[in-house]
């Protein structure tokens, strides 16, 4: 077998003993080579389930919690989904493999205009992707399917609540930055909504504002 099968066949080997079962996630992540989002000192650990240092002091999420967070969200292929924090632009790649369309967003240009560059490339041209502090959501895009929040605040903003179908499921960390978060997914029903909690995790914050870079 060559280097690159066997890396592979361990990366989804990996991606299954951590839970990742769903077999269009499973295929989406298959196709989607993540050696590309990561750049510098650390692409060659691409193929590690473990999170890496990105740009503008960010990162790019454990491969293992990208499938989770993709698998709980239960994406359908007619959906709009909307993305918080672009960052690589590797979640966002994934999400396009699966939904119809797919508005990502983060506070910093750098990120945007890194990640727009892998989409062209990718020819993943259904993934829009803006600069803007996602706290407040898309309101000319919205309302939305599905939203992934990969950045974590207290609580779940309200706009991107308001910014939910009926019927819609929005995956998201909450917690304190600095301290173990809990993933939580919110379903939206006609009269309210319903909070399950999912897992433990450890996000980036969610900052208010743009970035000055
Ligand atoms: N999903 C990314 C990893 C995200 S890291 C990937 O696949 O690589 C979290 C990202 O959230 C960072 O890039 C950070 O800049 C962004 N972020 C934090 N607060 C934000 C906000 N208010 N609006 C938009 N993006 C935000």
């Amino acid at each position: 077998m060559s280097d690159e099968a066997e890396r592979k066949m361990q990366f989804l080997y990996a991606l299954r003993s951590k839970g990742v079962t769903d077999s269009r996630v499973l295929t989406a992540m298959e196709k989607i080579d993540r050696g590309p989002f990561i750049r510098g000192l650390f692409a060659e650990r691409a193929y590690e389930d473990m999170p890496l240092p990105i740009a503008c002091g960010q990162t790019i999420s454990q491969p293992s919690v990208v499938g989770l967070m993709t698998q709980a969200l239960q994406v359908s292929p007619r959906d709009t989904v909307l993305e918080v924090g672009t960052g690589s632009g590797y979640q966002a790649a994934i999400l396009a493999q699966l939904a119809r369309r797919v508005y990502t967003v983060d506070r910093h240009r750098r990120l945007v205009q890194e990640a727009r560059v892998l989409f062209d490339a990718l020819q993943l041209s259904n993934i829009t992707a803006f600069t803007a502090d996602g706290s407040h959501g898309l309101p000319d895009q919205a309302p939305f399917d599905r939203i992934l929040v990969t950045a974590a605040a207290e609580d779940p903003p309200g706009p991107l609540l308001a910014q939910l179908k009926i019927g819609g499921i929005m995956v998201l960390p909450v917690g304190q930055s600095d301290t173990v978060q809990s993933l939580i997914r919110v379903t939206r029903h006609e009269t309210g909504f319903d909070y399950d909690e999912l897992r433990p995790v450890r996000f980036v914050p969610l900052v208010e504002g743009l970035g000055r870079d």
